[in-house]
């Protein structure tokens, strides 16, 4: 007999190998050292492996854990403050973003993790800068982290319409300079548990000689490059005028589109552009709830599937979406194309399972090591408890109700285990290596930036400002 670290038994596993979702009944599933090594019939199992950590999951649903493959975890800090309103940065993000402080951002980011860990997220996808504090938190309470740190020449300030960017170059050296320095402390760390990407925030926001620079430094560190691409008409707007090409097309003259590239949004992009993408080899992630939300348009992430290319999904942020909570975005990226395409087979339930899993994965080159089920994989994986009454009553004949309740009725509570690399981070409510203070706290941060903010949101005096006038907020 084999001693290992940790057998689970449950009625349902869903391992999402093959082109489907992979279900399994009543198998047991058997982890050591961080992996999985074996997945069969109990008799089998218990014949030839003994553990004292035996989790007999009666009345469960076993998935691997979901990907948040974008989010800019420090925005929690805002949740609520900057939706409903056309020019969402502008006349919502603004007065608020610029009067943050990066410890209130990191006590946003904490915020933010822990809420996705409750809802499923094993691998947070994060974005921004200053990103050494949220791996010191991901490190400690040992969640799966894809970080990457903001590169950015354009100088931060106000810009008037149609106005170009202006840039510096010292400000692109220097942060550069902290994602290689990101790189070399933390890429691979606790068993490659933390990955470091490099993050130029657009086409627009950087030179052509340092998207060339980042590629080739992406190239020799075989790691990827995660960048919003054609996010919006601002985006559009500036390289057109630099460089009379749309970005797509532009990035793909320069060589910038192959598969190092990860693409974020595609907010304005049309089904062409979004096509020539997928068929660099590039993959996409799209934030069905935050670009909804902040921009009324659904992304063309059907198309880019359709031509072949991965497409993860990302919650973004929640200044604008409102929630990190990767079960709503299932959900509303298969509803957005529903509606879109006015045809309720344009995307089912177990396509939008799958970007959170495994096609997930494989647009961010993690799935060699995450994102389904199976001997060899890592142990990323969460139970659903199907005794909540949204996931009640359970069907398994003549069809499987399972998968569409996760992603039609799930909230998130129903979340009862999560387990990364073989070690339980969240079980009945409570995260690994963290207090409940650690997020209520942000609360006491909320008057201090609204002093600092006040000026400016009342000089714009934008919609928000028009809805707390009319008593509507
Ligand atoms: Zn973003």
């Amino acid at each position: 007999m084999q001693s290992v670290d940790m057998i689970i038994k449950a009625p349902h596993f869903y391992t999402m190998a093959g082109d489907g979702v992979g279900y399994k009944e009543s198998i047991t599933m058997v982890v050591d050292r961080g992996r999985i090594i074996a997945l069969e019939n109990d008799s089998n199992i218990f014949r030839e492996y003994r553990s004292e950590n035996i989790l007999d999951l009666a009345h469960h649903a076993i998935f691997p854990g979901f990907i948040d493959a974008h989010m800019h975890t420090g925005y929690a800090i805002m949740r609520g403050l900057a939706q409903d309103t056309n020019n969402w940065m502008m006349y919502g993000l603004q007065p608020f973003d610029n009067v943050l402080t990066v410890s209130e951002r990191l006590a946003g980011s904490k915020l933010a993790i822990i809420e996705a860990i409750k809802s499923g997220t094993t691998t947070i996808g994060d974005f921004d800068s200053n990103m050494e504090g949220v791996c010191s938190f991901i490190d400690k309470i040992g969640v799966r982290g894809n970080i990457t740190s903001t590169i950015r020449e354009a100088k931060r300030r106000v810009y008037n319409p149609g106005e170009l960017y202006e840039f510096d170059e010292s400000l692109g050296e220097k942060s550069l300079f902290e994602n290689l320095r990101l790189f070399e402390k933390w890429n691979n760390k606790n068993n490659g548990l933390i990955k470091i990407l490099f993050g130029p925030q657009g086409a627009d926001f950087v030179s052509k000689e340092m998207l060339i620079k980042i590629q080739r430094l992406a190239k020799d560190r075989n790691t990827k490059i995660h960048m919003h691409l054609q996010q919006g008409d601002r985006e559009t707007y500036q390289i057109v005028n630099r460089f009379n090409r749309r970005p797509i097309e532009w990035l793909q003259e320069i060589g910038f589109l192959d598969s190092t590239l990860i693409g974020v949004h595609l907010t304005d992009a049309e089904n062409e552009e979004a096509t020539l993408v997928a068929k660099s080899g590039a993959s996409m992630i799209v934030c069905p709830g935050s670009i909804g939300i902040i921009d009324g348009i659904v992304p063309p992430s059907v198309a880019f599937q359709v031509a072949g290319g991965d497409v993860a999904l990302g919650s973004d942020q929640a200044a604008g979406n409102n929630c990190h909570n990767i079960i709503n975005e299932m959900k509303l990226v298969t509803l957005f194309n529903k509606i879109k395409y006015n045809n309720p087979e344009s995307m089912p339930a177990w396509r939008a399972l799958r970007m959170a899993t495994i096609e997930g994965a494989k647009a961010l080159g993690l799935d060699n090591a995450i994102g389904s089920l199976e001997v060899g994989k890592r142990a990323d994986f969460i139970a659903i408890d199907l005794n909540k009454p949204s996931m009640l009553p359970v069907f398994t004949k003549p069809m499987r109700n399972i998968v569409p309740n996760l992603v039609y009725s799930a909230r998130g509570d129903e979340v009862a285990l999560s387990v990364v690399e073989g070690k339980i981070i969240y079980k009945d409510g409570k995260i690994r290596n963290t207090d409940e203070n650690e997020y209520i706290d942000t609360n006491k941060y909320t008057s201090g930036i609204g002093e600092r903010a006040a000026k400016e949101f009342y000089k714009i005096d934008g919609t928000n400002a028009k809805f707390m006038r009319e008593e509507k907020l």
